[in-house]
């Protein structure tokens, strides 16, 4: 059978053993589609079922959720932990709370963060969990007994050694502390290194909230470097408005470039003169408010009510809101309007469709495996430090950030070279990525 037929073969096995979980199959099919230079040349790689058992989650963990509201009633959410593989480390990746998660979303987010750590250098395995809770309109009390009950069941599934969860979307540094704290009354032990992005007071390490954000335009720093040229003078397009893209717009700014819109569920901003970070923080951070409360304080700058950000020209693009959020037309519409370099911040958000057209125009591009890597490389240094009760500067600490991304693009530029791809970031990433899991998963055995 041809190296093609049994890629074929194992992903329509895949897909059997996962219906109706979409997205799941999207990332299977991505890191397949990359795996075939790799197979042709070692197809070694097939044996002992390695493929087979990389799909395959460890544990899957499913769990009943129930709290009170403030009015009293009853609400029974669902909760989800997959432990997709601990090869390289404990599981490490984060806990996402929003309406649209159940267990596909939860298993293409595993799958993603196994190759994604992987591709940091650093110990950690890859897993993934949450919960189809809606924060949003909830109160304080709301959150905290809601991530209370969460922690009740998962305590025991996790542990410094075991599985190592952070936040995601919907689970900022409010949310680890809620946890952190029902973790540290049920089982009377401060262990620090259970979860990450914990408050500077208590375990947490500099630099983690910027982390992600920070990291993806360290990123695009360096794609602009290997292109010859630099962010100076560059437009920069960033969806969303949480921790990636707020950290990402002003460490583009701090390399030169110039972010001029960002966005949320309810619509975009466009600010040419450069987007105002201190502004937003206070919007997003301190109100939690939405993103049209800034046009009300800076005169120049537009609200566009629903609507596409993907329409205003740019140089540089960052998807940093959701999944499948970049699709087709959109990336066209970015290619005719001059984009040169797009650099995923969020987690597989553009769609098979739209990384085509960007491939077919030539432009360099970052899947999320490795741009938005700086998030969970960050979380090690964090277990780096409660491990040694030590606590870095800030300077030092991004430094270690800078260094980590820039070492990961160089492993992917290389590794795409090496397997004939050169330029390719998506193979780049899969490939170093897969190479390391797969060593590893053959050294320790089935
Ligand atoms: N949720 C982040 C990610 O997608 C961070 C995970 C972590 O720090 O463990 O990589």
């Amino acid at each position: 059978m041809s190296t093609s037929d049994r890629i074929e073969e194992i992903y329509e096995q895949v897909k059997a053993r996962n219906a109706g979980e979409p997205e799941f199959h999207q990332a299977a099919a991505e890191v397949f589609e990359s795996l075939h230079v790799v197979l042709e040349r070692h197809p070694g790689y097939f044996e002992s079922g390695l493929i087979e058992r990389l799909c395959e989650p460890e544990r899957q963990i499913i769990f009943r959720v129930p709290w009170i509201d403030d009015q009293g009633n009853v609400h029974v959410n669902r909760g989800f932990r997959v432990q997709y593989n601990s090869v390289l480390g404990p599981y490490k990746g984060g806990l996402r709370f929003h309406p649209s998660v159940n267990l596909g979303i939860v298993k293409f987010l595993g799958f993603e963060q196994i190759f994604k750590n992987a591709l940091t250098g650093l110990p950690i395995g890859g897993g993934k969990g949450g919960s189809d809770f809606d924060p949003k309109g909830r109160s304080e009390q709301e959150i905290m007994r809601f991530c209370q009950s969460f922690m009740t069941e998962l305590h025991r599934h996790i542990g410094e050694y075991t599985d190592v969860p952070a936040g995601d979307i919907g689970v900022g540094g409010r949310e680890i502390g809620y946890l952190f704290g029902q973790y540290k009354r049920l089982t009377n032990s401060y262990e620090s290194g259970v979860l990450t992005g914990k408050g500077l007071t208590w375990g947490g390490s500099q630099v983690r909230k910027e982390a992600t954000g920070y990291g993806a335009a360290y990123f695009v720093n360096e794609m602009a470097k290997t292109a010859g040229t630099s962010l100076d003078g560059r437009t920069a397009v960033v969806s969303g408005s949480g921790n990636v893209a707020i950290y990402a717009i002003e460490k583009i700014h701090q390399l030169g470039g110039t972010a001029i819109a960002c966005s949320d569920s309810s619509g975009y901003i466009v600010d040419r003169k450069g987007l105002d970070v201190a502004l937003l923080k206070e919007i997003k951070e301190v109100r939690r408010g939405r993103i049209s409360e800034y046009v009300d304080e800076r005169g120049d700058a537009e609200f566009f009510p629903g609507g596409n950000i993907w329409n205003v020209p740019c140089d540089i693009a960052l998807p940093c809101a959701t999944q499948n959020e970049l699709d087709e037309d959109s990336a066209k519409t970015l290619v005719n309007n001059g984009v040169k370099i797009v650099a995923e911040g969020a987690n597989m958000p553009t769609t098979p469709g739209g990384i085509s057209v960007f491939r077919d125009a030539g432009v360099a591009f970052a899947p999320g495996k490795a741009a938005n890597a700086g998030g969970v490389a960050t979380s090690a240094l964090e277990m780096q430090q409660n491990a040694s009760r030590d606590s870095w500067h800030f300077d030092y600490t991004d430094e270690r950030l800078a260094g980590i991304m820039a070492d990961i693009h160089g492993r992917c530029v290389e590794t795409a070279a090496e397997y004939g791809k050169p330029g390719d970031y998506i193979h780049g990433a899969n490939i170093a990525g897969f190479v390391k899991v797969a060593d590893a998963m053959f050294a320790l055995g089935v």
